[in-house]
Order: structure tokens, then sequence, then C-alpha cells
């Protein structure tokens, strides 16, 4: 039975069957509440007797259920046939994406000296001195009140959110949207600190020993959020050289700081297979078991054999050597490609082709350069942003660190609205966010903001060329716009900007119908695929349900179109141009820069010399 005959013989209930061997568990939940949060309905789910509230966490996970349960959906209210029928695709949509986390095998191999076994969270091999992980807790005065943190981390975890769904790193979107429910679940049962930390520490003693259990490092995180927002936080120390970290357990926002570390591989004490900590170890590729080290001493060399499920003490040099072998031949496996990350992509037919890279902050320049990238097409400014207006003073640090590290850098001026909300920035309420104040537009709502941002560029520079570039552009009188009050920043601070060229992200149509005009005053065009696609085909990018074709002819007759008609360079920096489908078309249609994340780099340069 279709969706569509399932919803009109029963308008306002629904039976939905758990077909993912994970079950109905925190993160697809949380995008089931989220969703029903949108409608104005009652939504109750049942099973077995028990109801609960489908728009909050806690009450839907506390119906437990598991794969093989049906639970029905009852809806009341003005929208709940349009309710139902959202809630029904999105969950046939999330238990087919949600991918059960199967056990790694273990490799046989014997070791002479001493091993400590462990289960594997993510294969590979690393060499190191041992590290246990140690913190400090630091206190300041903060002037915000209990609600004011609260809130504040809603706002933020709104935010990681967005900006990660829309980098396409969707496992750290869905955690940070997990925890952003998790917090408004708590929101009516707290009133100030203390009774925040009993409620936590009350429900992670009833999930202990339970399914659940990983949903208490997202208590953890939470909680530590919020603290930090009053004053009070704690600060890791990592060391400089290379180190094996070993840790009771790992915060899920830990992970990200962790992987700006010399970090080789990580033992976890008490954390699971299914953890958030666990997942994102795996999508950052870091070796990792969980295993007892309380046998291994500090700074101690060890091998970490994570394919093993082996932690080696006391290594012999013939053991240390196969080791190192291995980790080699695991890196050539992986990357037979990245060999040849730093040589110039040529197609067949002997044509270069220049692959950049996208990237938010300092560091992922750093990374992109060693990756392979030739340069930055493009920076997206949002991440600098991300948790607080940085001062003028630590923007001009950041843009003057990039700088010192490619000489090809696009920044692309504060692109917030939409889907992308920053915690100090209010925009007012749309019915259409992604249709109203957002990219470009905000020169004219936030002007102080954006020209503190221009002034930090523009200093950075020192007659460097530097491109900058508007995004969501739509008009060649909002480019003109743009560019004067950049203008005009530059000659209040009396700085010379003859060498910064200015250039628009192509992502609204209207664009390709005004080229003509364009190319008398761009320097430059880059292509914003992702948002490209949204609107040529009307749907949300985030869209829970609905999804684009990314290879439709219309699209690439979109982007030939751009390619004939632009006489200033073109570039594409949307997720397309690192689709080994689409890089074929993208290079046929005439596109000589590509723009890619820098994990995608050396695979990028492979399919165009393939070409
Ligand atoms: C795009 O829209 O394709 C793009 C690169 O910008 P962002 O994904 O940051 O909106
Ligand atoms: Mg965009």
């Amino acid at each position: 039975m279709g969706l569509f005959s399932l919803f009109f013989s029963k308008p306002h209930s629904a039976k939905l069957t758990v077909t993912s061997g994970n079950g109905f568990h925190l993160r697809p939940v949380a995008k089931f509440v989220a969703t029903a949060k949108q409608y104005q309905s009652d939504i109750q789910a049942s099973f077995q007797g028990k109801s609960a509230d489908a728009k909050g966490v806690n009450a839907l996970l506390s119906l437990s259920l598991e794969q093989g349960d049906t639970f029905t959906v009852t809806v009341k209210g003005k929208d709940a046939e349009k309710a139902l029928e959202a809630l029904s695709t999105l969950f046939h949509t999330l238990m087919q994406d949600d991918v059960e986390v199967s056990v790694v095998e273990k490799e046989e191999t014997k070791y002479e000296s001493k091993t400590i076994a462990g289960d594997i969270i993510a294969s590979g091999i690393a060499i190191g001195p041992a590290t246990r992980y140690q913190e400090t807790q630091t206190s300041r005065a903060s002037t915000l009140s209990f609600e004011e943190a609260f809130q504040k981390s809603e706002v933020e975890l709104n935010t990681l959110n967005t900006l990660y769904a829309d980098n396409k790193e969707k496992s750290n979107a869905d955690i940070y949207l997990a925890q952003k429910e998790l917090l408004s679940s708590l929101k009516a049962e707290v009133t100030d600190l203390a009774s925040l930390e009993k409620n936590i520490a009350d429900a992670s003693s009833q999930l202990r020993g339970t399914k659940l259990e990983a949903k208490i490092v997202d208590y953890k995180d939470i909680l530590q959020r919020i603290k930090a927002h009053l004053g009070m936080t704690s600060e890791v120390h990592f060391p400089t050289h290379p180190f094996i970290l070993m840790a009771d357990d790992l915060l899920p926002s830990q992970i990200e700081i962790l992987s700006h570390t010399s970090v080789q591989a990580v033992i976890l004490k008490e954390t699971s297979l299914n953890s958030h900590t666990a997942i994102l170890l795996r999508g950052a590729g870091l070796p990792s078991l969980i295993a007892d080290y309380t046998a291994i001493e500090e700074e101690s060399q060890i091998i970490l054999d994570a394919h093993a499920g082996l932690i080696v003490l006391e290594a012999s040099e013939k053991e240390l050597e196969a080791a190192h072998k291995r980790k080699i031949a695991d890196k050539e496996a992986q990357h037979s490609v990245f060999e040849k990350r730093f040589e110039a992509a040529k197609t067949q037919a002997g044509k270069s082709i220049k692959v950049l890279a996208n990237v938010t902050d300092p560091d992922s320049a750093r990374t992109a350069k060693e990756e392979g990238a030739e340069g930055i097409g493009l920076l997206r400014t949002e991440f600098l942003f991300k948790k607080e207006q940085p001062a003028y003073e630590k923007q001009v640090e950041a843009y003057k660190a990039i700088f010192a590290v490619f000489d090809d850098v696009t920044v692309r001026t504060l692109d917030v609205g939409g889907d992308k909300a920053l915690p100090y920035i209010t925009l007012i309420q749309e019915d259409n966010p992604f249709l109203g104040i957002r990219g470009v537009r905000l020169f004219n709502t936030h002007p102080e903001i954006i020209a503190e941002q221009l002034h930090a560029i523009f200093s950075a520079a020192q007659n460097r060329a530097v491109k900058i570039m508007f995004p969501m552009v739509s008009s060649v009188e909002e480019f003109m716009e743009a560019k004067a009050f950049a203008q005009n920043v530059a000659k209040e601070y009396e700085i010379d900007i003859s060498n910064i060229h200015f250039g628009i992200m192509i992502e609204v149509p209207s664009v390709l119908f005004l080229l003509e005009d364009f190319n008398k005053v761009v320097d430059f065009y880059s292509i914003g695929t992702n948002d490209l696609t949204q609107y040529l085909f009307a749907i949300e990018r985030t869209h829970a349900t609905l999804k684009t074709n990314d290879l439709s002819p219309a699209l690439f007759d979109a982007l030939a179109l751009i390619v004939s008609k632009a006489e200033k360079p073109v570039s594409i920096c949307g997720e397309l141009a690192a689709n080994t489908e689409a890089i074929p078309k993208l290079l046929d249609i005439g596109l000589e820069t590509l723009s890619v994340s820098a994990r995608r780099i050396a695979e990028t340069k492979k399919t165009i010399r393939e070409q």
C-alpha cells in the first residue's frame, strides 16, 4: 500500500513499523520530533497501551520502540492531515537511512608482547605515546542568567545543526539536532543549574545499563555547554607531539577539537559502539578502541592495532616494524590516490583543471593545503562567527592566517539567514526564510557586522590580491550596492583595495538571465549548486523528505548556460563539484575550476585525470 492510500484510508492516524535494527533511537527520534513541532496539531504516539507526546524526545524515547514494533501515530488538529503525511513519509526515510553499526570483525594477529584486548570503534593502526585525558576546570564571572545560558545553548546547537547540514556532514548535523531536542525537552523541568544537574544525573542513572545508555554522553555535553555559558569551562590540554589518547569517555563536541590536535588514535573505556562519540570518531577516521587502559603507563609507547582489537605494550622492534608497515599499507590502500594529491589535475587531453578547497577557518585551510588544494575557492566565514561575534582583531588574525596558507583565496561575506542562524544576529520571523533576509541582504539589515567584516578582510589582505564574493545575489543593483558599501568601508579606513576583486555566488536563478549585465561589473563568478538547485527545483535543501536529483539535465543545462554566457572566470563550489558522476559533465560544459571540501580533493583530482 502506498503512502497516500495509507493516509486517505485513515486520515488522522497511521501505523508505523520500526524496521531499523537500531530501533527508534535518539537521532531519528529527534528528527521526528523536530518535524512534529512544525505542526499545530496534537500528535501522540502509542504503543502497547502507552501513549507519548510526539513533540518531546524523552517522551517518544520512553516507548522504547525496537525493530519490528508497530506503533500508532494519532494527530488531532487543524493541520492533522498534513502533519500525518509528513511524519509518515519522514519515518520511512529515517528507517531506510538508519545504518546499523556493524561490529568490525577482528583480524587474527599474534603479538608476543603483552596485549590488552578491546572492541573496535574505528579500524586502523597507530603507534605512539599513550596520554591520559586531563582537564582543568576554570571559572570566570558570567553575566548570563541561567535562562539566557539555556537559550544560548539551544540557539548554538541549532546553528551547529544547520551549519553541518549545509556542509553535508550528516552525522554531525544529526547529533547536534538530537542534543538540541534533548535540551528543549528539559526546558519545562529545570529552573537553575542545580536542578539541571540533578535532572541530568537522575536521567543518566536511569539510562545506565539500558539500550539508551549512549544518551548519557549527550546529556553531559549539553550540561558542559550551559556551564560554559555560565563561566564554568573545562580546559583540556593536549600534547603538541603525536599521541594516543586514553579517556574514560569523550563528549561528542570534543571530537571536533581533537581532530585539530596531533592525536593518532583513541582508547575509550566507557563508551559504546553506538554512542555519538563513537560515530564521530568513525567519521573522523581515527583508529579507536573501547578498552580498559588502566594498566597502560602514561607516556609509554604503545601500538594500537584497531584491526586486531589489541593494544600492544612494550612492543618488540619486530612488532613495531610490522605495525609501521601495516600503517603505510593502510594509507596506501585507503588513498591510492592520495600520493598524487599535490600534482596538478590534468584531463587525458592535457587540459589543466584547478582544484580548490571549501574551508571555514585557518585550521581547515591548513588541512586543505596538506590534502593538495591549490587555493581556496570558498571561505565560508559563518564558521568564524558561529559562537559569538568575533572581535575585529580576532577576525584580522583569522584572515591573515588563512592568507598565509594560500595565495589564491576567495572569501565569502557572512552568509546568514535561511537555515543558517547565528546566536547574536536577530532576524525577523519570516514564513519563508529561504526567500527572505539572507546572504547579501544582510548588508541592509546588519550593516555594522558586515562593515566590520569587510574592514577586517581589507586590513588582513595588505595589498594581496584577494577575491571577495557576495552570497545570494539576485540582481545587478544588489551587487553594485554591496560593492559600493565595501568601497565606502575601505574609504572610511583609508585602505587601498585596488587588489581586491569582487564577484558573486551564482545561487539564485535570476542571475542566469542577467549575465550580460553582470559581465560588465563583476570580476568573477562562483556557482553555488547547493542553493541554485534548491531554487531551481523549489525544494528546500534541508527538506527531510523531498530530494532533488543532483544529476538532472535541468541543472546541467543551467550550468552550461552560465559557462556560455559568462565573460569572467567561473568556478563551482557547491557539493556537485565533488560528485564523481557529475565531474565529467562539469568538464564537458567547460568548467575549469572546482572547489571542494578538503577531504574530497585527492579523489576529485583522480576523477579529473580519468576524463
Ligand atoms: C552553495 O549554495 O552551493 C554554496 C556553496 O553555499 P552554501 O552551501 O554555503 O550555502
Ligand atoms: Mg549557498
